[in-house]
């Protein structure tokens, strides 16, 4: 037997940190949001006991360090499943670089292997496995658009974006996220209006959303690389909406809400960055099942 699953990118339309807690783990409370920029997850039944991950990515491990390995660790020890699965990943959405791939990676996983080993899970389930994995699994569990609180695994669904583009860019660099909340000076944040933007998106008003992104990280990030400061000027220039940088970066997106105004973002982009990608915001809930 064997199952596909799609493992959509998240962008953060708003991502504040509260404060540092007393196990390490740093207090969020962001929005985060599906776009259509997905790896797609095969898991097959293997004839003996191992979990093998197939990626032909360099980037991408593949072994026990990869997400999708752990998430199928997880499933197998906690239902004592004695078989083995062949999980092949073929990677769209670029490595480190604040879109959540790994965990969306390893959210695919759990779904998909409720589904090959018949465990009849719930996604609340699935999602709460997932916070074993890391923080944003959680999320990329249900897809959607959501508030992330406590350390990210807290979800609460909220009403998507009104339907625009989202052009991506992403320079060479790579980010580690320990390394940007390490550096991160909780005394200095301007923080965004994330109640604001919940109440915007619920009124479906593509302005004031535009208007209230935000992103306490970009305070490390842009600081450590400025071309990431650069490449939001040039999408802005190049005439998106609104521009953010997602996550812990360093990809940097822009919204566009009219398809004749893409062209123009996307080329003109590409002049400056090796990965950029034009998609469709996915923000509905029920779009992974
Ligand atoms: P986040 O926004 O959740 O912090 P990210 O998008 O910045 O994540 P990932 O693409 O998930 O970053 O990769 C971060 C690191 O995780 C990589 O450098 C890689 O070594 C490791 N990793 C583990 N599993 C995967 C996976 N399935 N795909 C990509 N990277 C993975």
């Amino acid at each position: 037997m064997r199952v596909l699953e799609k493992a959509p990118a998240k962008i953060n339309l708003s991502l504040d940190v509260l404060k540092k807690r007393d196990d390490g783990f740093h207090e969020v409370k962001m929005i985060m949001t599906t776009i259509d920029l997905a790896d797609r997850v095969e898991l097959i039944d293997l004839p003996y006991n191992e979990i093998r991950i197939v990626s032909h990515n360099r980037f991408v491990p593949d072994d026990q360090r990869n997400l999708a390995y752990q998430a199928a660790r997880l499933l197998k020890e906690r239902y004592q499943v004695n078989r083995g699965v062949s999980i092949s990943i073929t990677k769209t959405i670029p490595v480190a670089a604040g879109l959540a791939g790994g965990s969306s990676d390893a959210a695919a996983t759990l779904r998909g292997l409720n589904k090959l080993w018949n465990l009849g899970l719930t996604l609340d389930e699935l999602a709460t496995l997932g916070a074993e994995i890391g923080s944003d699994v959680s999320f990329c569990v249900y897809g959607g658009t959501a508030l992330a609180t406590g350390r990210g695994e807290i979800i609460h669904h909220i009403d998507p974006p009104p339907h625009c583009w989202v052009v991506l860019a992403k320079p060479t660099i790579g980010v580690s996220t320990a390394d940007v909340y390490k550096n991160l000076n909780l005394q200095q944040l301007k923080h965004p209006n994330v109640e604001g933007m919940i109440e915007a998106l619920h009124k479906n008003d593509y302005d004031q959303i535009c208007t209230l992104m935000g992103n306490v990280l970009e305070s490390v990030t842009l600081r450590m690389h400025p071309e990431v400061a650069n490449i939001k000027d040039q999408m802005k220039r190049f005439g998106a909406d609104a521009v953010l940088m997602s996550g812990s970066g360093p990809t940097v997106f822009g919204l566009v809400q009219y398809e004749s105004r893409l062209p123009r973002v996307y080329n003109g982009l590409r002049g400056f960055c090796d990965q950029v990608f034009a998609v469709r915001m996915l923000g509905e809930r029920n779009i992974l099942d």
